[in-house]
C-alpha cells in the first residue's frame, strides 16, 4: 500500500514541480512578468514603499523598547520618571541615563550616545552604577556637581555668575 503524502512532503513536491517549471520556461515566465509590470507601473514602486515603511516603522520600535526597557530598570518602575529629589519628570522623552559617579562623557565616548547606548547596556546585563534622571537634572549635575533641586542647597549665586 502506498504511504499517504503529508501536507509539507506536498508542498514541496509542488514548489519543486514550479521551479521546474519556471526553469524550463524562463522566457515565458520572464515576458509574464513584463506584461505584469506593465499593467501595474506602481507595482514595484508601492512594494518598495510599503517594505521600507514597514522596516522603518519596526526599527523605530524595536529602538523605543530597548530604551524603554533601559529607562525602567534603572528605574525598578513600569514607568520611569527623573530620580532626583524634587523632580517630578515623568515624561519618557526628557529622561536619560546619569553615571552616578560622573565620568559620564568618557563612557559615552566609549559605547557611543543615542540608542547604541541603550543596546550597550541591554547586552552588559546593565551594570551598576546609573540611574535615571531628566535632561535637566542631569545636565544641572554636570554643570554644577549637583542637581539644584537637592534640598538646602543653594547655587543661585553660581548660575547668576556664570550667566554674567
Ligand atoms: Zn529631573
Ligand atoms: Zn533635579
Amino acid at each position: 500500500m502506498q504511504r499517504q503524502e503529508s501536507s509539507e512532503e506536498r508542498k514541496n513536491r509542488l514548489n519543486t514541480n514550479a521551479k521546474r517549471w519556471r526553469d524550463k520556461n524562463k522566457e515565458r515566465v520572464a515576458v509574464n512578468a513584463r506584461l505584469y509590470r506593465a499593467n501595474n507601473p506602481d507595482y514595484s514602486k508601492t512594494r518598495y514603499k510599503n517594505r521600507k515603511e514597514i522596516y522603518a516603522m519596526q526599527h523605530k520600535t524595536y529602538n523605543q523598547n530597548a530604551r524603554l526597557k533601559v529607562l525602567q530598570y534603572y528605574c525598578g518602575s513600569e514607568n520611569p520618571f527623573c530620580m532626583c529629589d524634587g523632580c517630578n519628570e515623568h515624561m519618557l522623552e526628557f529622561l536619560s541615563i546619569d553615571h552616578m559617579e560622573g565620568g559620564g562623557n568618557e563612557h559615552r565616548k566609549k559605547i557611543g550616545t543615542g540608542i547604541g547606548m541603550y543596546r550597550w547596556f541591554i547586552k552588559n546585563n546593565f551594570p551598576s552604577g546609573y540611574q535615571v534622571l531628566c535632561h535637566n537634572c542631569n545636565l544641572a549635575k554636570g554643570f554644577y556637581g549637583i542637581c539644584p533641586h537637592t534640598p538646602g542647597i543653594d547655587l543661585i549665586d553660581i548660575a547668576l555668575t556664570l550667566e554674567a
